[in-house]
């Protein structure tokens, strides 16, 4: 059997989950509604108990008989209220069955009580005993042991008291007998169908809602796979700048948007100086380092709205929408400087890092991204040419191949 149905599995006698913990589990979910349903029952049974106290008076007038039946009645009614009370405020985590057991037996015991008291009126009293069973079965709800315990021992006391003290034939003990055990048959099997039929109910409410749960963790997880997957498809994985291929879709995006709003656009080559150099004497790891650093400086130094990816190599590239050749070169020269700023750092101080910067700039409609970086390329080595660490600008698109 699968371990989800084993869980859930219902005894067939006692109306219960097999599983120790499922029952708490769903004793827990309905303790409140029991606690309700308990105690206001527990109130009107006692009250018709009460109520016979004039049936008592009719028969026996005010005797000694009626004074004891009065204060028998009085002590169970009192006691069964005073439960009801205390099951209606105490509060907890625990389904107390001791306490809902309780007022079965003070019940019972009343019950059994009245046959010495008022023997004449045996045949009513058979009659509120066959109800009061039912009652057990029916309106005490969700403890199907509890309830058969206690309406056994009120079917058995009252047949023995019946026997007792109301000179009970054999004939009629065992039509009684019959009778009784009747009752408890019928309202047993009343009470197990609806324990079975609740404990069901409650078994596929959980695993619909473990099946709700267990889709909403696989979408979850698959909403974290595709964002990671969306991740390395645009990420560079060492600098973790945007890769070429992203750079370009974005890049493509803000000049189109510059072109059509008739602003200027600028872009950055950058290339890290004599990095060969630095690969070489420090080793490659070393190398990876520096190269996310000066990746950091760049994309720290940047606006928000700048776009800066990861061409090849040791080589960046860099959007800036809405910036003139001026501003762009402002931008460069800062940047620049920022590199250089990181031989400041203890680990750096003898490779004196620094960036040679080509910058191109448009603010013509009819010019393409490719064309953009050619020519941003073509200044990077005009300033590489020049004796690098520098910032060389490319002024108007249409000015330069003109
Ligand atoms: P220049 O100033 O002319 O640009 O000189 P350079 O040494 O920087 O240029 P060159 O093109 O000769 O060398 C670039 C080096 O960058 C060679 C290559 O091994 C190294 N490189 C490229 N990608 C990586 C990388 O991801 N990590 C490391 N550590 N090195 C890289
Ligand atoms: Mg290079
Ligand atoms: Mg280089």
């Amino acid at each position: 059997m699968p371990l989800r149905e084993k869980k859930y599995q219902v005894h067939g006698l006692t109306g219960q989950f097999c599983d120790a913990s499922s029952e708490l589990m769903y004793r827990r979910t309905i303790q409140e509604s029991v606690r309700l349903e308990f105690s206001l029952a527990v109130s009107v049974a006692a009250c018709v108990f009460g109520m016979f106290v004039i049936s008592d008076y009719y028969l026996l007038g005010l005797t000694r008989s009626f004074y004891l039946l009065l204060t028998m009645r009085i002590v169970v009614v009192s006691l069964c209220l005073l439960i009801a009370f205390v099951v209606r405020r105490w509060s907890g985590n625990d389904y107390r069955v001791w306490l809902h057991a309780l007022p079965l037996w003070v019940f019972a015991t009343g019950i059994i009580l009245i046959v010495p008291l008022r023997p004449e009126s045996l045949s009513t009293q058979i009659t509120a005993v066959a109800v009061a069973t039912m009652g057990f079965y029916l309106l005490i709800p969700n403890r199907l042991t509890v309830v058969t315990a206690a309406s056994l021992y009120l079917n058995i006391g009252f047949l023995v008291s019946a026997v007792l003290f109301a000179g009970l034939t054999p004939i009629g003990m065992l039509l009684l007998a019959v009778l009784l055990g009747m009752s408890n048959v019928v309202g047993f099997f009343a009470l197990l169908r609806l324990e079975r039929l609740q404990r069901k109910q409650y078994a596929m409410l959980y695993e619909e809602r473990d099946q709700n749960r267990q889709l909403h963790n696989e979408i979850a997880h698959r909403q974290s796979l595709e964002e990671q997957l969306r991740i390395a498809a645009e990420r560079d994985a060492l600098t973790n700048l945007n890769n070429r291929g992203h750079f370009m879709k974005l890049a493509k995006g803000l000049l189109k948007r510059s072109q059509y709003e008739k602003v200027p656009f600028s872009l950055f080559m950058i290339d890290v100086d004599h990095f060969k150099s630095i690969n070489d004497t420090w080793g490659h790891s070393h190398g990876d380092w520096v190269l996310t650093k000066i990746a950091g400086v760049c994309a720290e130094s940047l606006r928000p709205s700048d776009v800066i990816g990861r061409f090849g190599g040791e080589e960046f590239v860099v959007a800036l929408p809405n910036t003139s050749p001026s501003e762009a070169q402002m931008i460069a020269e800062r940047l620049k400087m920022k590199v250089a700023e990181l031989s400041s750092m203890e680990e750096m101080s003898k490779l004196n890092p620094s960036i040679t910067i080509g910058v191109a700039a448009t603010s013509a409609d009819d010019v393409g991204l490719e064309s953009l970086i050619t020519r941003a390329d073509q200044m990077l080595y005009v300033g590489k040419r020049g004796g690098r660490n520098q910032v060389v600008v490319c002024r108007d698109a249409r000015s330069d191949s003109s």
